[in-house]
């Protein structure tokens, strides 16, 4: 198995231009190519580009955090919710039977009965339009490899 890592700097923007996240006031990201570590439609693009390289790429939502599903909205009795007196909109639960599979749920709406959840992604449904600078690029080392991520710096702290 071989691979690279791939450092860059970005800035991601929504559809109305609107900055919803940079690396730019700190350390530029790494990712060990083929890991997941990165949207695959963003990767799918940075893998053509070389170190010093600066691009625009988008990305539409299917390649990036999916399709909006409104199958994944569900309403809830509120007794059913973990600290059920206090909950409020914008408060996250994790659902599901163990990390691999469980899912992050937003409170998007509270009445005194009910409780609305969404387990979309907060950018589901939004096409990602990203400014990026390619800063390095070096294969992987056998231990990153075998591990399936990026150590050193940008990378995984163990
Ligand atoms: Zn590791």
């Amino acid at each position: 198995m071989k691979g690279r890592v791939v450092t860059f700097h970005y800035v991601l923007k929504n559809k109305g231009g609107e900055t919803l996240d940079s690396s730019r006031e700190g350390e530029p990201l790494s990712f060990l190519e083929g890991s997941g570590e990165i949207i695959t439609g963003l990767e799918a693009q940075l893998r053509k580009l070389k170190s010093g390289d600066k691009s625009q790429i988008t990305v539409p939502a299917v390649d990036a955090y999916g399709n909006y599903d409104k199958a994944l909205v569900l309403e809830v009795p509120r007794i059913q919710i973990p600290n059920h007196s206090n909950v409020q909109v914008g408060d996250q639960f994790r659902a599901g039977e163990n990390a691999q599979d469980s899912r992050l749920l937003r409170v998007t709406k509270v009445t005194d009965s009910h409780v609305t959840m969404d387990a979309n992604h907060p950018l589901a449904g939004e096409d990602l339009f990203f400014d990026v600078e390619v800063t390095a690029i070096r294969d992987a080392t056998l231990d990153e490899l075998k591990h399936g991520h990026v150590h050193g710096a940008g990378g995984h702290p163990h």
